[in-house]
């Protein structure tokens, strides 16, 4: 809050920095796509229907699992259009082993994270869309180290794919199961990663086995509030969730917490949400960490409930997650009852989300993605 706001904005960075691009796989492609580049490698177009089945719908891992392709064509395939594009490099589990932080290194090095989190009723990948991210919230763990790269698509697909075949192998307490839903509430902002993260969301809901054949109304792109993507996501006719990080309802504390807001500001960000949800018939969701004497002010949750009033939306209050080198903390438990109770005066759908994943770094803003020590 004391940072000076021409300080924050010009910190921000929208358009990522130039750098070697993973390689392809056949997570980047359409179907269509698949097939000629399998054409272009020689072969018949339907090995690719067989690729596809192996790596979207058996979840295969490794070459050899795929019996139904002639060894001798089994490996240079896989090699070309199936390479593995993330490396574990650590995971933590808490919750009874039904939350799982995984730390990934990518080829160049870059290091991202994501999280599994496993309910009675469903199973939530949380995943992230870049390395690091520009939008240098002064609350947020991801934001502090800047952004480093833009994942591809195939490098955000194979964050589910992981976690769905940790699900489906049994790993994880609850016996075998399947991912539910998806969020794009890991590191980056998605909507500054546009056409790669739609890639994966055309990746995600595409009916098996061109896809994972995951229900679009399962999946969440959580946006700080780029306006003119907001505006492009509502024509893609992909019926996803938007989630859009609010944080404050005035510009004057907006301009501080969520440093675009200097560019587009919270009428602008509202309205374009409004748009979404008429054009979509999707409840919007409203993010907002509460912060100790910062932004949980009833005054302000009453201005908050004005603006949302009557609307097509839901608030989801995240007390602040702990960050290092941050002086800001959750508000107190009853700051946070009076302010859930003036939207809901308002007559505004609220819930305060758990904070699943905290004692692993794992939840929201805590994802930084440092490497081990030794
Ligand atoms: N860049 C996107 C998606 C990633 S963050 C976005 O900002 O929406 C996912 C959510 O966690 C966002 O709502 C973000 O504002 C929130 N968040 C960030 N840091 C947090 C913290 N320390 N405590 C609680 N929530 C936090």
């Amino acid at each position: 809050m004391s940072e000076p706001q021409s300080r924050n904005a010009a910190q921000l960075t929208l358009v990522a920095p130039r750098r070697a691009k993973p390689q392809r796989h056949l997570a980047d492609m359409t179907m269509a796509e698949r097939r000629a580049a399998v054409a272009e490698l020689g072969e018949k177009p339907f090995r690719a229907d067989q690729l596809s089945r192996h790596y979207f719908a058996k979840l295969t891992a490794s070459p050899e699992q795929m019996t139904d392709l002639p060894g001798g064509i089994r490996e240079r395939l896989a090699s070309q259009l199936m390479p593995s594009l993330l490396t574990p490099v650590r995971e933590i589990a808490c919750d009874g082993g039904t939350t799982r932080k995984t730390l990934w290194r990518l080829f160049d090095g870059s290091l991202v994270e994501s999280v599994l989190m496993r309910y009675p009723d469903r199973a939530t990948m949380c995943v992230s869309s870049q390395a690091g991210c520009g939008m240098n919230c002064p609350f947020c763990a991801t934001g502090q180290a800047g952004l480093t790269r833009n994942m591809s698509t195939a490098e955000i697909v194979e964050q589910v794919v992981a976690g769905a075949r940790a699900l489906a192998a049994g790993e994880v307490p609850g016996g075998p199961g399947r991912v539910s839903n998806i969020v794009f509430m890991g590191m980056g902002e998605p909507m500054a990663n546009y056409k790669a993260v739609i890639g994966a969301v055309h990746r995600f809901v595409d009916p098996s086995p061109e896809g994972l054949g995951i229900s679009a109304r399962g999946i969440t792109v959580s946006t700080v509030g780029l306006v003119p993507a907001i505006e492009k996501l509502a024509g893609e006719g992909l019926p996803v969730t938007l989630a859009v990080s609010l944080h404050a309802p005035d510009d004057e504390l907006r301009d501080t917490l969520v440093p675009i807001n200097t560019r587009w500001k919270v009428a602008e960000v509202l309205g374009a949400a409004w748009e979404y949800a008429a054009k979509t018939k999707r409840r919007v969701s409203i993010e907002y960490a509460l912060i100790k004497d910062v932004n949980d002010q009833e005054w302000r949750a009453d201005l908050l409930g004005r603006l949302l009033k009557g609307k097509l939306v839901h608030v989801n209050l995240i007390p602040l997650n702990p960050t290092p080198g941050s002086k800001w903390t959750a508000s107190r438990p009853e700051d946070e009852r009076a302010f859930v109770r003036r939207l809901e005066f308002h007559g505004v759908a609220v819930t305060v989300r758990d904070t699943r994943g905290r004692e692993i770094d794992g939840a929201c803003g805590q994802l930084a993605a440092a490497a081990p020590e030794a």
